[in-house]
């Protein structure tokens, strides 16, 4: 029994260093079977999209050669995740399965049942904190509700514990026989058409890269951060938000190289330490509203009166079509790079559910589909609080307006212009939308969820 292996579930932390289920396996000293589950199948658990699929790849085969490092092997199964850990603890004789806990709804019903499963039939589950900061039953007001607003949870958060150190990655680890699919074969990469060159050019999957950008990041541009952070031409924030959203990194990695550097960082670390606190609150938020991708988190939003939906509109924002600079430059960089800087994307939300008055769901469903960092948290999260109808959300009558936006964040025109070369010549489409108009429609909407609020 004491040489029965251990399972590490692998999930969102495709990481080897500071995971503490790897760690404490490597500790139990039997062999480990480290495992990722490509699960399409449990209900609930929603399908990735194809920008996403394109990065698990990179950090799939990444990981693979971080645990090969360490004398394991990455085994690769695709199914419904409770029955394929179930099969390989009966084909390995496993004796205790560890994970990292995940935060979704549906992902703690799984996890939850599957531990009182192999609980009872006498193997070992543990689950341990990984992905978070603060696990977020740990953070309450006052009365022991979820906190709703930000500035009152980050300082709750700061009265708690410092985060933990990170932990170092097991020196090594024994590995089993266990074998399972090859990456190739789960199509994970899109072949025709090949839509991933820009997605080649600007990022590079995987923990190591992850730590590069962390370090780069951290004694080039933290000091400047807060002055840049909202200048889409600058490139003055980390893009470290898919290590993040993948578990390449860990919180607490970020955090404590933050901290570490905080005397020369000033202003600049502060500020990027409340950004991950956003990180923070979104899952703290989701946590307690598992459906907040499909749900407005304030009820009185179900009496917006959204049109029937123009699906000409929504095309030409997707498309980066809509003849609005600062919304093209934004959904073709998306388009191009499968990311967007945080102010455009800010930007575009506020165009789609404000002056085209789209569903934010809609948008939701269409960031899900083509960001890398797309995050159950943090999209949801971002797209409820542009509409209004989410936690501490933007007042639904701040509609932002994209030209104002461009001229105060892009000032010499150059983030535009590297997206959208036709601005501001004949070869320029007209608005789809007259943005005064559409602003006053908006406001007009919004009468009814005041009117449903009170
Ligand atoms: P930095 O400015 O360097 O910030 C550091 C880290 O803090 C980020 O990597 C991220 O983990 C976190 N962070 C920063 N801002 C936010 C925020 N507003 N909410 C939550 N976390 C934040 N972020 C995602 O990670 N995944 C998403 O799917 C996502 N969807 C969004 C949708 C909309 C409509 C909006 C307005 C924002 C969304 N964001 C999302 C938040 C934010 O835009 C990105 O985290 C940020 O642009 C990533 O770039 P960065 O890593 O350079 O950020």
């Amino acid at each position: 029994m004491a040489d029965a292996p251990t399972i590490v579930w692998f999930r969102d932390d495709l990481r080897v260093a500071d995971h503490p289920a790897l760690a404490a396996a490597a500790d139990r000293g039997a062999p480990v079977v480290c495992v990722y589950v490509l699960d399409e199948t449990s209900p609930g658990i929603r399908p990735l999209g194809g920008a996403a699929k394109w990065w698990l790849h990179g950090s799939l085969t990444a990981l693979a050669g971080a645990i090969e490092a360490l004398g394991g092997t990455l085994v690769l199964r695709r199914g419904a995740a409770a029955r394929v850990i179930r099969s390989l603890v009966d084909e390995t004789g496993a004796a205790a399965v560890f994970w990292n806990r995940r935060y979704g709804g549906p992902e703690r019903e799984f996890d939850t049942a599957l531990k009182a499963e192999l609980t009872d039939r006498g193997v070992e589950a543990r689950s341990f904190a990984a992905s978070l900061l603060f696990e977020p039953w740990t953070i309450r007001t006052g009365q022991g509700t979820p906190f709703s607003v930000f500035t009152p949870f980050w300082r709750a958060c700061a009265r708690a514990a410092e985060p933990r150190h990170p932990l170092p990655a097991p020196e090594e680890i024994e590995g089993t026989a266990a074998t399972g699919d090859s990456l190739d074969d789960w199509g994970l990469l899109p072949t025709r058409p090949d839509w991933a060159e820009g997605l080649r050019e600007a990022w590079t999957p995987g923990a190591d890269a992850g730590h590069a950008r962390l370090a780069d990041f951290v004694a080039e541009d933290l000091a400047g951060y807060d002055e840049g952070r909202d200048r889409p031409a600058l490139g003055a924030t980390s893009r470290l938000s898919p290590h993040l959203r993948w578990g390449e990194l860990s919180p607490f990695e970020v955090w404590h190289a933050v901290r570490e550097r905080r005397s020369g960082g000033g202003a600049g670390a502060a500020r990027f330490l409340t950004e991950l606190g956003w990180r923070e609150f979104a899952w703290h938020v989701l946590f307690h509203a598992p459906d907040l991708a499909t749900r407005n988190w304030r009820a009185e939003f179900d009496a917006f009166p959204w049109p029937l939906l123009d699906e000409d509109a929504l095309r030409a924002w997707q498309q980066g079509r809509t003849g609005v600079p600062l919304v093209d430059a934004g959904m073709r960089e998306l388009w191009a790079t499968a990311t967007m800087h945080n102010r455009v994307r800010m930007v575009v939300a506020s165009f789609l559910t404000k002056n085209l008055l789209i569903d934010w769901r809609r948008g939701e469903e269409w960031f899900w589909d083509t960001l890398v960092d797309a995050d159950a948290a943090s999209n949801a999260f971002n797209w409820q609080w542009v509409a209004g109808s989410g936690a501490d959300a933007a007042p639904y009558f701040r509609v932002f307006n994209p030209e104002l936006q461009a001229t105060k964040f892009d000032p010499d025109g150059e983030y535009v212009r590297r997206w959208v070369p036709e601005a501001g010549t004949d070869a320029s489409p007209e608005p789809i939308v007259d943005l005064r108009e559409s602003r006053a429609a908006a406001l007009a909407a919004y009468e009814r969820v005041k009117a449903a609020g009170r």
